[in-house]
Protein backbone atom coordinates (compact mmCIF):
# COMPACT_ATOMS: atom_id res chain seq x y z
CA UNK A 1 0.00 0.00 0.00
CA UNK A 2 1.24 3.72 -0.72
CA UNK A 3 -0.14 6.34 1.69
CA UNK A 4 0.35 10.20 2.66
CA UNK A 5 0.66 10.68 6.53
CA UNK A 6 1.41 14.11 7.76
CA UNK A 7 3.42 14.35 10.83
CA UNK A 8 3.24 17.29 12.77
CA UNK A 9 5.67 16.98 15.61
CA UNK A 10 4.65 20.20 17.29
CA UNK A 11 6.32 21.31 20.68
CA UNK A 12 7.70 20.27 23.95
CA UNK A 13 8.43 16.65 23.90
CA UNK A 14 6.05 16.23 20.39
CA UNK A 15 9.40 16.20 18.96
CA UNK A 16 11.09 13.69 20.80
CA UNK A 17 7.75 11.12 20.49
CA UNK A 18 6.94 11.81 17.02
CA UNK A 19 10.45 10.89 15.41
CA UNK A 20 10.06 7.44 17.57
CA UNK A 21 6.96 6.92 16.01
CA UNK A 22 8.67 7.69 12.26
CA UNK A 23 11.18 5.39 13.47
CA UNK A 24 8.06 2.66 14.16
CA UNK A 25 6.09 3.47 10.59
CA UNK A 26 9.55 2.95 8.55
CA UNK A 27 10.19 -0.43 10.36
CA UNK A 28 6.25 -1.69 9.38
CA UNK A 29 6.92 -0.33 5.59
CA UNK A 30 10.46 -2.30 5.20
CA UNK A 31 8.66 -5.30 7.28
CA UNK A 32 5.16 -5.62 5.44
CA UNK A 33 6.46 -3.84 2.01
CA UNK A 34 4.35 -0.76 1.98
CA UNK A 35 5.50 3.04 1.20
CA UNK A 36 4.70 5.43 3.24
CA UNK A 37 5.19 8.91 2.43
CA UNK A 38 5.43 10.77 5.94
CA UNK A 39 5.20 14.92 4.95
CA UNK A 40 6.35 16.72 8.41
CA UNK A 41 4.66 20.24 9.21
CA UNK A 42 4.58 23.22 11.73
CA UNK A 43 1.69 23.00 14.68
CA UNK A 44 1.18 25.03 17.44
CA UNK A 45 4.23 26.92 19.11
CA UNK A 46 6.50 26.08 16.00
CA UNK A 47 4.32 27.16 14.05
CA UNK A 48 3.49 30.80 15.59
CA UNK A 49 7.86 31.17 15.57
CA UNK A 50 8.10 30.32 12.07
CA UNK A 51 4.87 31.64 10.64
CA UNK A 52 3.22 33.61 13.12
CA UNK A 53 0.27 31.42 13.29
CA UNK A 54 -0.33 28.12 15.19
CA UNK A 55 -2.00 26.41 12.31
CA UNK A 56 -0.18 27.45 9.09
CA UNK A 57 -1.92 27.16 5.36
CA UNK A 58 1.29 24.86 4.44
CA UNK A 59 0.09 22.56 6.99
CA UNK A 60 -3.26 22.74 6.42
CA UNK A 61 -2.28 21.62 2.82
CA UNK A 62 -0.43 19.03 3.68
CA UNK A 63 -3.14 17.44 5.92
CA UNK A 64 -5.87 18.14 3.79
CA UNK A 65 -4.11 15.73 1.25
CA UNK A 66 -3.42 12.98 3.58
CA UNK A 67 -4.67 9.81 4.69
CA UNK A 68 -4.76 10.89 8.48
CA UNK A 69 -2.52 12.62 10.26
CA UNK A 70 -0.10 11.99 13.42
CA UNK A 71 0.32 14.24 15.65
CA UNK A 72 2.90 14.48 18.81
CA UNK A 73 1.76 17.93 21.37
CA UNK A 74 1.45 21.77 21.11
CA UNK A 75 1.89 24.62 23.71
CA UNK A 76 4.39 25.74 26.32
CA UNK A 77 5.73 28.18 28.82
CA UNK A 78 6.98 30.38 26.42
CA UNK A 79 3.61 30.81 24.34
CA UNK A 80 1.69 31.08 27.74
CA UNK A 81 1.23 35.28 26.86
CA UNK A 82 0.18 35.13 23.49
CA UNK A 83 -4.06 36.23 22.79
CA UNK A 84 -6.13 33.71 22.54
CA UNK A 85 -6.74 33.68 19.32
CA UNK A 86 -3.18 32.68 18.49
CA UNK A 87 -1.89 30.28 20.95
CA UNK A 88 -0.57 27.10 20.59
CA UNK A 89 -3.45 24.99 21.53
CA UNK A 90 -5.86 27.18 18.81
CA UNK A 91 -3.51 25.57 16.29
CA UNK A 92 -4.73 22.20 17.23
CA UNK A 93 -8.58 23.12 17.76
CA UNK A 94 -8.39 24.81 14.16
CA UNK A 95 -6.92 21.27 13.35
CA UNK A 96 -9.89 19.32 14.79
CA UNK A 97 -12.23 21.44 13.17
CA UNK A 98 -10.87 21.20 9.34
CA UNK A 99 -10.44 17.45 9.96
CA UNK A 100 -14.09 17.65 11.41
CA UNK A 101 -13.11 15.04 13.91
CA UNK A 102 -16.19 14.92 16.40
CA UNK A 103 -15.01 11.35 18.14
CA UNK A 104 -11.92 11.42 20.35
CA UNK A 105 -11.11 7.70 21.12
CA UNK A 106 -9.07 6.81 23.75
CA UNK A 107 -8.31 2.93 24.92
CA UNK A 108 -7.14 2.34 28.43
CA UNK A 109 -6.03 -1.30 28.33
CA UNK A 110 -3.15 -1.53 31.09
CA UNK A 111 -0.21 -3.62 30.58
CA UNK A 112 -0.65 -6.01 33.27
CA UNK A 113 3.84 -5.91 33.64
CA UNK A 114 3.12 -2.33 34.50
CA UNK A 115 0.97 -2.49 37.64
CA UNK A 116 2.90 -1.73 39.83
CA UNK A 117 3.43 1.93 38.02
CA UNK A 118 0.05 2.70 38.96
CA UNK A 119 -1.20 4.69 42.06
CA UNK A 120 -4.37 1.68 41.92
CA UNK A 121 -3.84 -1.53 43.56
CA UNK A 122 -2.79 -4.02 40.98
CA UNK A 123 -5.73 -6.88 41.93
CA UNK A 124 -8.38 -3.93 40.83
CA UNK A 125 -6.52 -3.34 37.29
CA UNK A 126 -6.84 -7.32 36.01
CA UNK A 127 -8.90 -6.87 32.80
CA UNK A 128 -9.52 -3.20 32.66
CA UNK A 129 -10.12 -2.80 28.93
CA UNK A 130 -11.99 0.53 28.65
CA UNK A 131 -12.49 2.72 25.37
CA UNK A 132 -13.34 5.69 26.19
CA UNK A 133 -15.13 7.66 23.79
CA UNK A 134 -15.31 11.36 24.30
CA UNK A 135 -17.29 14.07 21.74
CA UNK A 136 -14.35 16.16 20.58
CA UNK A 137 -16.33 19.47 18.80
CA UNK A 138 -19.28 20.31 20.89
CA UNK A 139 -20.50 21.33 24.46
CA UNK A 140 -18.84 24.30 26.42
CA UNK A 141 -14.84 24.37 24.99
CA UNK A 142 -17.18 25.85 21.83
CA UNK A 143 -19.98 27.60 23.21
CA UNK A 144 -20.01 31.17 23.68
CA UNK A 145 -17.76 33.07 25.86
CA UNK A 146 -18.01 36.62 27.69
CA UNK A 147 -15.75 38.30 30.16
CA UNK A 148 -16.12 41.26 32.03
CA UNK A 149 -13.47 42.39 35.25
CA UNK A 150 -16.15 40.66 37.55
CA UNK A 151 -17.68 37.68 35.66
CA UNK A 152 -17.73 35.36 32.79
CA UNK A 153 -19.62 33.48 30.85
CA UNK A 154 -18.83 29.81 29.00
CA UNK A 155 -22.27 28.51 26.95
CA UNK A 156 -22.45 24.74 26.78
CA UNK A 157 -24.71 23.97 24.09
CA UNK A 158 -25.20 20.34 22.38
CA UNK A 159 -27.60 19.33 19.59
CA UNK A 160 -29.37 15.72 19.33
CA UNK A 161 -27.57 15.54 16.24
CA UNK A 162 -24.23 15.37 17.92
CA UNK A 163 -25.24 13.58 20.40
CA UNK A 164 -26.16 10.85 17.85
CA UNK A 165 -23.38 10.81 15.38
CA UNK A 166 -20.66 10.08 18.55
CA UNK A 167 -22.88 7.51 20.41
CA UNK A 168 -23.06 5.44 16.93
CA UNK A 169 -19.60 5.74 16.95
CA UNK A 170 -19.30 4.28 20.80
CA UNK A 171 -21.94 1.48 20.10
CA UNK A 172 -20.62 0.33 17.27
CA UNK A 173 -16.75 0.04 18.78
CA UNK A 174 -19.02 -2.39 21.65
CA UNK A 175 -20.70 -4.12 19.51
CA UNK A 176 -17.01 -5.64 18.25
CA UNK A 177 -15.98 -5.72 22.23
CA UNK A 178 -18.00 -6.91 25.00
CA UNK A 179 -21.10 -5.27 23.69
CA UNK A 180 -22.05 -2.54 26.95
CA UNK A 181 -21.71 1.12 26.76
CA UNK A 182 -21.54 3.16 30.08
CA UNK A 183 -23.23 6.97 28.94
CA UNK A 184 -22.14 9.48 31.54
CA UNK A 185 -23.94 12.73 31.99
CA UNK A 186 -24.84 15.30 34.65
CA UNK A 187 -28.75 15.23 33.91
CA UNK A 188 -29.29 15.48 37.56
CA UNK A 189 -28.32 19.07 37.51
CA UNK A 190 -27.42 20.38 33.54
CA UNK A 191 -30.22 20.87 30.88
CA UNK A 192 -27.42 19.21 27.94
CA UNK A 193 -27.20 16.27 30.13
CA UNK A 194 -30.77 15.65 30.10
CA UNK A 195 -30.79 15.90 26.37
CA UNK A 196 -27.79 13.82 25.99
CA UNK A 197 -29.34 10.96 28.46
CA UNK A 198 -32.59 11.17 26.29
CA UNK A 199 -30.96 10.68 23.40
CA UNK A 200 -28.59 7.95 24.39
CA UNK A 201 -31.93 5.53 25.54
CA UNK A 202 -33.62 6.46 22.65
CA UNK A 203 -30.83 5.92 20.11
CA UNK A 204 -29.52 2.94 22.03
CA UNK A 205 -33.23 1.56 22.67
CA UNK A 206 -33.99 1.61 18.82
CA UNK A 207 -30.64 0.88 16.95
CA UNK A 208 -28.59 -1.49 19.53
CA UNK A 209 -31.78 -2.97 21.63
CA UNK A 210 -29.34 -5.89 22.40
CA UNK A 211 -26.42 -3.86 23.95
CA UNK A 212 -26.04 -3.37 27.66
CA UNK A 213 -26.63 0.46 28.67
CA UNK A 214 -26.01 2.05 31.77
CA UNK A 215 -25.98 5.74 32.45
CA UNK A 216 -23.97 7.21 35.28
CA UNK A 217 -23.35 10.81 36.69
CA UNK A 218 -20.17 11.84 36.24
CA UNK A 219 -19.53 11.99 39.52
CA UNK A 220 -20.09 8.47 40.63
CA UNK A 221 -18.40 7.95 37.23
CA UNK A 222 -14.92 9.34 38.44
CA UNK A 223 -15.19 7.33 41.49
CA UNK A 224 -16.62 3.91 39.85
CA UNK A 225 -13.03 4.41 37.50
CA UNK A 226 -10.71 3.80 40.35
CA UNK A 227 -13.40 1.58 42.21
CA UNK A 228 -14.30 -1.01 39.47
CA UNK A 229 -12.04 -0.11 36.29
CA UNK A 230 -12.58 -3.64 34.76
CA UNK A 231 -16.40 -2.90 35.20
CA UNK A 232 -16.55 -1.01 31.90
CA UNK A 233 -16.18 -1.62 28.45
CA UNK A 234 -17.11 1.82 26.14
CA UNK A 235 -17.54 4.99 28.39
CA UNK A 236 -19.02 7.70 25.93
CA UNK A 237 -19.56 11.04 27.22
CA UNK A 238 -19.77 14.89 26.79
CA UNK A 239 -16.21 16.53 25.61
CA UNK A 240 -15.32 18.79 28.99
CA UNK A 241 -16.34 15.03 31.06
CA UNK A 242 -13.84 13.41 28.61
CA UNK A 243 -11.53 15.56 28.82
CA UNK A 244 -11.14 15.30 32.32
CA UNK A 245 -11.76 11.51 32.73
CA UNK A 246 -9.58 10.60 30.77
CA UNK A 247 -6.79 11.66 32.40
CA UNK A 248 -7.91 10.18 35.56
CA UNK A 249 -8.11 7.02 33.88
CA UNK A 250 -4.60 7.36 32.55
CA UNK A 251 -3.24 6.75 35.94
CA UNK A 252 -4.88 3.10 35.06
CA UNK A 253 -2.33 2.34 32.74
CA UNK A 254 0.42 4.00 35.25
CA UNK A 255 1.45 6.59 33.18
CA UNK A 256 -0.22 9.47 30.62
CA UNK A 257 3.15 8.52 28.46
CA UNK A 258 1.16 5.32 27.98
CA UNK A 259 -1.66 6.17 26.02
CA UNK A 260 -3.01 7.09 22.42
CA UNK A 261 -5.53 8.46 21.09
CA UNK A 262 -7.52 8.98 18.08
CA UNK A 263 -10.21 11.19 16.56
CA UNK A 264 -12.22 10.22 14.05
CA UNK A 265 -15.13 11.92 11.42
CA UNK A 266 -17.54 10.00 9.72
CA UNK A 267 -14.85 9.33 7.22
CA UNK A 268 -11.60 7.30 7.34
CA UNK A 269 -9.39 10.31 7.75
CA UNK A 270 -8.23 11.08 11.25
CA UNK A 271 -6.22 12.61 13.61
CA UNK A 272 -3.97 10.56 15.98
CA UNK A 273 -1.80 11.56 18.99
CA UNK A 274 -1.09 10.45 22.65
CA UNK A 275 -3.04 11.84 25.57
CA UNK A 276 -0.37 13.79 27.02
CA UNK A 277 0.51 17.59 26.23
CA UNK A 278 4.59 18.64 25.28
CA UNK A 279 5.78 18.16 28.93
CA UNK A 280 8.20 21.05 28.97
CA UNK A 281 9.18 19.98 32.47
CA UNK A 282 11.01 16.99 30.63
CA UNK A 283 11.62 18.33 27.02
CA UNK A 284 15.10 17.87 25.38
CA UNK A 285 15.98 15.20 27.79
CA UNK A 286 15.63 12.48 25.67
CA UNK A 287 13.49 10.96 28.83
CA UNK A 288 9.51 10.98 27.36
CA UNK A 289 7.75 7.75 27.46
CA UNK A 290 6.98 7.25 23.31
CA UNK A 291 4.74 4.83 23.96
CA UNK A 292 1.24 7.06 23.58
CA UNK A 293 2.34 7.89 20.18
CA UNK A 294 3.76 4.98 18.81
CA UNK A 295 0.29 3.11 19.95
CA UNK A 296 -1.20 6.53 18.23
CA UNK A 297 0.67 5.08 14.87
CA UNK A 298 -1.09 1.75 15.50
CA UNK A 299 -4.07 3.32 15.72
CA UNK A 300 -3.82 5.21 12.60
CA UNK A 301 -3.10 2.28 10.28
CA UNK A 302 -6.02 0.33 11.72
CA UNK A 303 -8.73 2.85 11.71
CA UNK A 304 -7.21 4.80 8.96
CA UNK A 305 -5.47 2.75 6.49
CA UNK A 306 -7.69 -0.52 7.12
CA UNK A 307 -3.92 -2.17 8.33
CA UNK A 308 -5.04 -4.51 11.36
CA UNK A 309 -2.26 -6.57 10.96
CA UNK A 310 0.51 -3.95 10.82
CA UNK A 311 -1.33 -2.30 13.73
CA UNK A 312 -0.88 -5.81 15.87
CA UNK A 313 2.53 -5.90 14.82
CA UNK A 314 3.40 -2.33 16.47
CA UNK A 315 1.38 -3.45 19.43
CA UNK A 316 2.99 -6.68 20.46
CA UNK A 317 6.03 -5.16 19.82
CA UNK A 318 5.46 -2.55 22.59
CA UNK A 319 4.21 -5.65 24.80
CA UNK A 320 6.92 -7.12 24.11
CA UNK A 321 10.00 -4.71 24.44
CA UNK A 322 8.08 -3.72 28.07
CA UNK A 323 7.86 -7.77 28.65
CA UNK A 324 11.82 -7.85 28.53
CA UNK A 325 12.05 -5.21 31.21
CA UNK A 326 12.89 -1.88 29.33
CA UNK A 327 11.48 0.81 30.75
CA UNK A 328 11.34 5.06 30.36
CA UNK A 329 11.48 7.16 33.67
CA UNK A 330 7.58 7.47 33.88
CA UNK A 331 6.84 4.02 34.29
CA UNK A 332 10.59 2.46 35.74
CA UNK A 333 9.41 1.44 39.47
CA UNK A 334 11.56 2.06 42.29
CA UNK A 335 15.45 -0.24 41.62
CA UNK A 336 14.50 -0.66 38.05
CA UNK A 337 16.51 1.31 35.47
CA UNK A 338 15.44 3.38 32.72
CA UNK A 339 16.60 3.90 28.97
CA UNK A 340 15.95 6.91 26.84
CA UNK A 341 13.27 7.80 24.35
CA UNK A 342 15.34 7.17 21.48
CA UNK A 343 16.36 3.88 23.04
CA UNK A 344 13.00 3.03 23.66
CA UNK A 345 11.38 3.89 20.65
CA UNK A 346 14.47 1.90 18.30
CA UNK A 347 14.05 -1.26 20.86
CA UNK A 348 10.11 -1.41 19.52
CA UNK A 349 11.07 -0.55 15.90
CA UNK A 350 13.10 -3.43 15.67
CA UNK A 351 10.81 -5.77 18.03
CA UNK A 352 8.94 -5.12 14.72
CA UNK A 353 10.95 -5.78 12.24
CA UNK A 354 11.79 -8.82 14.13
P1 LIG B 1 1.45 17.30 30.08
O1 LIG B 1 0.62 16.17 29.61
O2 LIG B 1 2.33 17.93 29.07
O3 LIG B 1 2.34 16.81 31.31
C1 LIG B 1 1.79 16.38 32.56
C2 LIG B 1 2.84 15.57 33.33
O4 LIG B 1 3.00 14.30 32.71
C3 LIG B 1 4.20 16.23 33.32
O5 LIG B 1 4.83 16.02 34.57
C4 LIG B 1 4.96 15.50 32.23
O6 LIG B 1 6.35 15.47 32.42
C5 LIG B 1 4.34 14.11 32.29
N1 LIG B 1 4.33 13.51 30.96
C6 LIG B 1 3.51 13.84 29.93
N2 LIG B 1 3.79 13.11 28.86
C7 LIG B 1 4.79 12.28 29.20
C8 LIG B 1 5.53 11.28 28.50
N3 LIG B 1 5.29 10.98 27.21
N4 LIG B 1 6.51 10.63 29.16
C9 LIG B 1 6.78 10.91 30.44
N5 LIG B 1 6.13 11.84 31.17
C10 LIG B 1 5.14 12.53 30.54
O7 LIG B 1 0.45 18.38 30.69
P2 LIG B 1 0.75 19.87 31.23
O8 LIG B 1 2.09 19.91 31.90
O9 LIG B 1 -0.47 20.24 31.96
O10 LIG B 1 0.80 20.76 29.93
C11 LIG B 1 2.01 21.18 29.28
C12 LIG B 1 1.66 21.90 27.99
O11 LIG B 1 1.03 20.97 27.08
C13 LIG B 1 0.67 23.06 28.17
O12 LIG B 1 1.08 24.11 27.32
C14 LIG B 1 -0.65 22.48 27.71
O13 LIG B 1 -1.52 23.46 27.19
C15 LIG B 1 -0.19 21.54 26.62
N6 LIG B 1 -1.12 20.43 26.34
C16 LIG B 1 -1.22 20.05 25.04
C17 LIG B 1 -2.02 18.97 24.71
C18 LIG B 1 -2.04 18.53 23.28
O14 LIG B 1 -1.19 18.94 22.49
N7 LIG B 1 -2.99 17.70 22.87
C19 LIG B 1 -2.69 18.26 25.70
C20 LIG B 1 -2.55 18.65 27.03
C21 LIG B 1 -1.73 19.75 27.35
Amino acid sequence: MQATIAILPGDGIGAEVTREAVKVLRAVETKFGHRFDLPEALIGGAGLDAENDPFPQQTAAICADAAAVLLGAVGGPKWDNVPTESRPEKGLLRLRAALNVFANLRPVAPHPILSGASPIRAELLKGVDIMVVRELTGGIYFGEKSRTQDSATDVCTYTRGEIERVLHIAAKLAAGRRNKVTSVDKSNVLETSRLWREVTTELMQRDYPGMELEHLLVDAAAMHLLSRPADFDVLVTENMFGDILTDEASMLAGSMGMLPSASLNDGSVGLYEPIHGSAPDIAGRNIANPCGTVLSAAMLLRLSLGLDEEAAAIEDAVNRVLSDGLRTGDIARAGESAIGTAEFGSAIAAAVAA
